[in-house]
């Protein structure tokens, strides 16, 4: 069973209680390639996020022509559930083709809007044999940046979200134990990229949202995803930016998580506005807090 939040002020007469966890929508990959192609207008990066937002269309269109996904045997999930471990674990899963068939897709679509070291990389990556794929596969599933090709690596990595998502989406909210700590994805155990606090039917609630599989789940406001510590919770922001991104820091572990205001701008979106808010980053460096987010596009991520 899964378990409804129910916290304080958040409760309204009738309505149906919020969902703990939300799994991926189909939606999510063009949403992100429009929000970056927005967030790239007049930005110091525009480049760079408009081929992002190209990847982004290219996994949208990998996702659609993917064949239907095999899940975990019932008995797996059984198992997964009753011990609340993340059924699609990026660690250990065993893979399917699928997800190489999703990189060559998003190979294809992307090289020409590439800029030269990237379709430099795509090259290298159209000549690697399945061996040679898996192996960086692994690398940056495990989060082992040593030895990565950091160029080739994003690409990599949106060929595996597609997979994972499309796992994700057919998998059922039931299946999934709820675990103690919320650190890290219930679903496939991956870090989370930002956070934010939604509006509609989960107004106020403040979802991680995991940089893998695209699920979100629920973690109370002022509170260190990283170490669940309460106290001494901080918000930095940039001058004169947008007040839908901030950056949520912990004094207890030294780390910051991004916080995204859904009220402030429904279309944000975690991946995308973290990407277009680095300027953030480099003054959370300088005040000597560590990234606890992760973003496949921006490697080698947490350290
Ligand atoms: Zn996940
Ligand atoms: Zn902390």
């Amino acid at each position: 069973m899964s378990t409804p939040i129910l916290q304080p002020g958040e409760i309204e007469a009738g309505a149906p209680p919020a969902p703990w966890l939300k799994l991926p929508e189909t939606i999510q990959f063009n949403n992100r390639a429009e929000r970056l192609a927005g967030l790239a207008k007049a930005h110091a990066l525009a480049d760079y996020l408009r081929f992002i937002a190209a990847l982004c269309r290219a996994q949208h269109e990998a996702y659609a022509l993917l064949p239907p996904v095999t899940l975990p045997s019932a008995e797996i999930l059984a198992q997964c559930r009753t011990y609340a471990m993340p059924p699609l674990n990026a660690a250990t899963l065993a893979r399917t083709s699928q997800w190489s068939m999703a990189l060559s897709h998003i190979l294809a679509r992307v090289e020409t809007a590439a800029p030269a070291p990237a379709r430099a990389a795509i090259a290298r990556l159209a000549s690697l044999d399945e061996t040679a794929l898996e192996a960086i596969a692994n690398g940056l599933l495990r989060h082992d940046s040593e030895g990565l090709d950091r160029a080739a690596a994003p690409f990599v990595a949106a060929a595996l979200q597609v997979y994972w998502h499309r796992l994700a989406a057919a998998l059922d909210v039931q299946d999934i134990g709820r675990p103690e700590t919320l650190a890290l994805c219930p679903v496939c155990g991956s870090p989370p990229v930002a956070s934010s606090v939604h509006v509609g039917p989960e107004h106020g609630l403040r979802y991680l949202h995991c940089a893998l599989c695209g699920s979100e789940w629920n973690v109370v406001r002022i509170k260190c995803s990283s170490c669940e510590n309460t106290k001494g919770i901080a918000y930095y922001g940039i001058e004169n930016s947008p007040a839908a991104v901030k950056a949520e820091t912990c004094d207890s572990c030294q780390s910051y998580l991004k916080i995204l205001y859904l009220e402030k701008d429904p279309a944000a979106d975690p991946i995308a506005d973290d990407l277009a808010s680095l300027t953030l980053d480099l003054l959370l460096d300088e005040q000597g807090y560590q990234r606890s987010g992760l973003n496949y596009f921006l490697i080698p991520g947490p350290t």
